[in-house]
């Protein structure tokens, strides 16, 4: 695997590569791999000759200084994850290299209310970091395909109309959430979780489940409100349990009123704070490809 921190030799290997005819898929990451992120570099090892991870835990995208500094950090271990499934390239670079003093990566984007919900009112500033990062890793790796993870439904959605207000030469290609066996959303979080909160885990998995159960007997604020008091009760602090339209993010009034729809929930166990979701509906109506939603 090549190893790469300064973003000139970066560049100067994937031009060869591009002139070579090879086409880049590239996964951007904040490290602490787990079979989650695996999943979307298998996923563009099978569609592109090159694959290219970053890992980058991105300081502008978070919103407290305290959640940054205990985010986890294992790059030994993500390395040697990284060259157990071959993957080509890694990008380490440090924030000088994403934000030189010099460089305006501010992305002006008007986000239509998309970044107005859900995440983005309970982590105000999040999405305007995210599209920053993701706009200069995408201006950097100059990617044909950009491979992220279904487990940040909004962020996905977020960039996704990034890519297609600036259109931007890079097809998003959404990859489903995988869990633990029990049902747990991989998450590098996970490994803060306490032993207590850990063995609960699975409680959100079916929070979902139950959702989409029982979507033909209640309505969808019946529904998020009774799934807020089941997460509360299993000993969760639930921030929110949102009932949405899959493209636009607003809440929905009947399930009636959209044919692709996505239960989203935040919810902290202990110090820990974890996002799910689950699609409730998806009928074949909306008629967008598989790059476009899952
Ligand atoms: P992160 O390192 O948390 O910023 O995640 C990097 C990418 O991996 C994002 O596109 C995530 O959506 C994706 N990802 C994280 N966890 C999972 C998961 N459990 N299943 C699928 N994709 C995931």
């Amino acid at each position: 695997m090549h190893s790469f921190k300064k973003v000139l030799d970066l560049q100067h290997f994937l031009n060869r590569r591009r002139r070579e005819g090879h086409r880049i898929g590239f996964v951007p990451t904040m490290g602490a791999l787990h079979e989650g992120h695996l999943s979307l570099i298998r996923q563009s090892k099978l569609e592109n000759e090159c694959t290219v991870c970053s890992i980058f835990v991105n300081p502008t995208q978070f919103n407290e200084a305290s959640d940054l500094e205990k985010y986890p950090r294992t790059s030994a271990a993500d390395i040697k994850l990284l060259t157990s499934i071959g993957t080509d390239v890694v990008f380490m670079p440090g924030p000088d290299e994403i934000y030189p003093p010099d460089l305006d990566t501010i992305v002006n984007v008007d986000f239509s209310h998309l970044d107005q919900q859900m995440e983005g009112v309970f982590r105000p500033g999040h999405f305007e970091g995210v599209a920053q990062v993701v706009k200069r890793l995408l201006d950097i790796v100059q990617a044909q395909r950009l491979y992220m993870g279904q487990k940040d439904f909004q962020q996905l959605s977020i960039i996704r109309y990034m890519i297609k207000i600036l259109d931007l030469p890079t097809q998003l290609v959404a990859c489903p959430i995988i869990r633990e066996a029990d049902g747990l959303a991989m998450s590098s979080r996970n490994r803060r979780l306490s032993p207590q909160m850990r063995a609960i885990g699975p409680k959100i998995h079916q929070s979902l489940l139950w959702a989409k159960e029982t979507l033909d007997k209640y309505r969808p604020a019946q529904i998020s409100q009774k799934a807020m008091e089941l997460l509360s009760e299993a000993g969760f602090r639930p921030e929110y349990f949102d009932i949405v339209d899959g493209i636009h993010l607003n809440k929905i009034e009947q399930f009636e009123d959209s044919d692709y729809v996505v239960a989203c929930l935040a919810a902290w166990a202990g110090e820990v704070r974890l996002i799910d979701n689950m699609i409730l509906k998806q009928g074949a109506k909306a008629g967008l490809s598989r790059t476009n939603r899952l």
